[in-house]
């Protein structure tokens, strides 16, 4: 019988996240319908089916969009053979590339132009690193694991550098990365990581929950990267931890047992998702509802610069 629930703070959507979602909010203002997005703006299907019902169209590839019409890049990012394709047909593109994205492509450039070898950690064929690797796809290699870590090879080991998809595990990253460091003690890497704030905060969050609950559950999409790294950090600390797309995916031999739940969402995953569970637990009778916080999330992006004349990716603190 659950007795209590506990809330992570922060949970839900991250400022990227809020970014992309308003600026195809505000083209279909700007422009009307159809707005086109190549392929999920987040990887939320929720977030997709409300836009689609407003009128934006979801596309694979530039190549479907009618020639002249309105395009909007995905705040997972775009290889530069993207951004080719669609000023080919002549689209006006609105790119909702989180800035922190953006921040990884601007290193693969740099690094690129220095000429060093390029290690990317991350997932393949997540759509962030397709847009990464399309930056530099003759000098960046994709490791995922630590037997990857331990094998890739590179021409002259004193010239490598690193970067890393935003949205990883903290402490498998961390891992991967003394791997790297060990085997190519030259290697460079960003003064800043790569791993964004709202990915650290999130697991952050996630790791105050253990401990205080008996599982978890994580509300996002199967093909969120982070909400499926918050899922496994309850794991890894010992506490059995599911993924939900939504309410009606609750499985009640979960929590057979159990007498408190922590509950925690990706950063692409809409806060009413989260309602409609701590309703379906009020509904069971559980009155007793806190919170942890890890840390308090005030970080706001300005829109897309197509949308917002003159300026540009912000941060507000
Ligand atoms: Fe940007 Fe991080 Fe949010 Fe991805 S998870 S959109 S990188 S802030």
């Amino acid at each position: 019988m659950i007795e209590r629930i506990i809330l992570a703070e922060p949970r839900g959507f991250c400022a990227g996240v809020i970014r992309a979602i308003d600026a195809v909010e505000e083209a279909l203002l700007l422009h009307g319908a159809p707005i086109y997005v190549r392929r999920q703006i987040v990887h939320n299907p929720f977030v997709v089916a409300d836009l689609e019902r407003k009128g934006a169209v979801f596309v694979e590839e530039a190549d479907e969009v009618p020639a002249g019409a309105h395009l909007i890049f995905s705040a997972h990012g775009v290889a530069p053979s993207v951004r080719i394709l669609a000023a080919a047909r002549n689209l006006r593109v609105v790119d909702a590339t989180c800035p922190l994205v953006t921040k990884v492509h601007l290193e693969a450039v740099r690094y690129a132009r220095e000429g060093f070898s390029i290690v990317l950690v991350g997932h393949d064929g997540h759509d962030e690193v397709l847009g990464t690797l399309g930056e530099a796809p003759d000098r960046i290699v994709l490791v995922g694991t630590l037997a990857e870590a331990e094998a890739v090879a590179f021409p002259d080991p004193t010239r490598v550098a690193v970067i890393t998809q935003t949205t990883l595990s903290v402490d498998d990253t961390r891992e991967i990365l003394s791997t790297l460091k060990r085997r190519f003690p030259h290697m460079v890497t960003p003064t800043r990581s790569d791993i964004c704030f709202a990915t650290q905060n999130r697991q952050d969050a996630v790791k105050l929950l253990v401990g205080r609950v008996d599982v978890v559950i994580v509300l996002g999409a199967e093909n969120s990267s982070n909400s499926q790294r918050l899922r496994e950090v309850a794991e890894a600390a010992g506490c059995p931890a599911y993924l939900i797309a939504s309410v009606n995916d609750l499985d009640a031999a979960w929590l057979q047992g159990a007498r408190s739940v922590g509950i925690t969402s990706g950063a692409s995953t809409p806060e009413s998702l989260v309602e409609q569970v701590y309703v379906y637990f009020k509904d069971q009778g559980v009155h007793e509802v806190t919170t942890v916080r890890a840390v308090e999330e005030n970080i706001r992006f300005v829109l897309p610069k197509e949308l917002d004349a003159g300026s540009l990716a912000d941060m507000t603190s």
